[in-house]
């Protein structure tokens, strides 16, 4: 292994600059291999020691140089391999981590060397947890690349060799339709869940989030299972989580899937049916009741009607 280096691989992710940092606190020379767009290799050049290309992408995507990228680092071995937590970035990763046999490691949090290893925290559950992790031989870490670095280029880019899967062209791009919410920003979010019986009784909680002045959210199955609502809007561990000062979930039964989404909300109200459900011993205030009769009695009474 060499012990001095320390690689990032990036496919066109223009943010990439922000993974020197990391990487540089694991190596002395900081390497980056670009399997993407030359502006991304100029940039790099800027923050990086030396900079591999594999030459314009032309129709393959990114993911097809995944195999190039990963004989060159394992050529190399270096101690530790940084790629970002995009798409892309986990695509390139995951094939330096096959061909080094390494795991390749997520949800890092700091970095640091210790004796022989790469130490590593990582936030486990959606944050619950924290492990502590020592990683002997080359450590393969998927990063958040944070702010981008921007500065004079001090690295030469040097082309290299490295072909793309045959076969493989992007035909078309399209961007991904968004529901433009910013559930971050709010200050009451009004969260629904399975209690609820038909997709158009949304519009019930649609008015009580309007009345609070609030966002309207979900737990995943109303976002990902019957789609009544965006999955921009669904709370928890794979979708949003978010602090808002007053958190109210209505008819959601309060799996811990869910409730790590607003571990940091300030106050959370509860109202379901079941007096057992698990999401009263995480509330702050509970109403034990039919979110029927509940919520169209609070959306009236904060309107000042009740
Ligand atoms: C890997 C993984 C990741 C996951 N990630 C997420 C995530 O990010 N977010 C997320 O939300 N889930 C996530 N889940 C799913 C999670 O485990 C739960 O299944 C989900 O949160 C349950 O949603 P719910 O509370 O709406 O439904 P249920 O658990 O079915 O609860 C419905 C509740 O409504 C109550 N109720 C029924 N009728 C009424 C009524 N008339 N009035 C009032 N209350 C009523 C019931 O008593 C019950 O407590 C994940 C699961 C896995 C395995």
């Amino acid at each position: 292994m060499n012990t001095t280096q320390s690689w990032i691989v990036v496919a066109d992710d223009a943010a990439a600059t922000g993974l020197v940092g990391a990487a540089r606190t694991l190596g002395t020379e900081v390497v980056a291999v670009v399997a993407g767009r030359r502006e991304v290799a100029d940039a790099l050049a800027t923050a990086a020691d030396r900079v591999l290309w594999l030459g314009e992408p032309g129709e393959a995507p990114v993911e097809a140089f995944a195999p190039a990228v990963a004989a060159l680092v394992a050529q190399a071995a270096p101690r530790a391999v940084v790629g970002a937590t995009t798409p892309s970035g986990r695509a390139l990763l995951g094939a330096v981590g096959a061909a080094l046999q390494a795991p390749v490691l997520s949800g890092i949090g700091t970095v640091e060397l210790s004796g022989d290893q790469v130490v590593v925290t990582r936030s486990v559950l959606g944050g619950v947890s924290e492990h502590r992790t020592g990683v002997e031989g080359t450590a393969v870490l998927a990063v958040d690349a944070g702010a981008a670095v921007s500065g004079t280029p001090a690295a030469a880019v040097e082309e290299v060799a490295g072909e793309a899967l045959a076969g493989a062209r992007v035909t078309e791009v399209r961007p991904r339709e968004r529901a433009g919410v910013n559930l971050g920003a709010a200050r009451t979010v009004v969260a629904v869940g399975r209690g609820l019986k038909a997709r158009e009784d949304v519009a019930l909680l649609t008015e009580l989030a309007g009345a609070f002045g609030g966002e309207l959210a979900c737990s995943r199955p109303l976002a990902e299972g019957v789609d009544w609502l965006p999955k921009e809007r669904y709370i928890g561990i794979s979708g949003q989580h978010i602090a808002p000062e007053l958190y109210v979930a209505v008819g959601i039964s309060g799996q811990l899937q869910h409730m790590v989404g607003v571990r940091e909300a300030g106050v959370i109200v509860a109202v379901n049916s079941d007096k057992n459900a698990p999401v009263f011993s995480q509330c702050d205030y509970g109403v034990v009741g039919d979110l029927y009769q509940v919520v169209p009695a609070l959306t009236a009474a904060l309107k000042g009607g009740a």
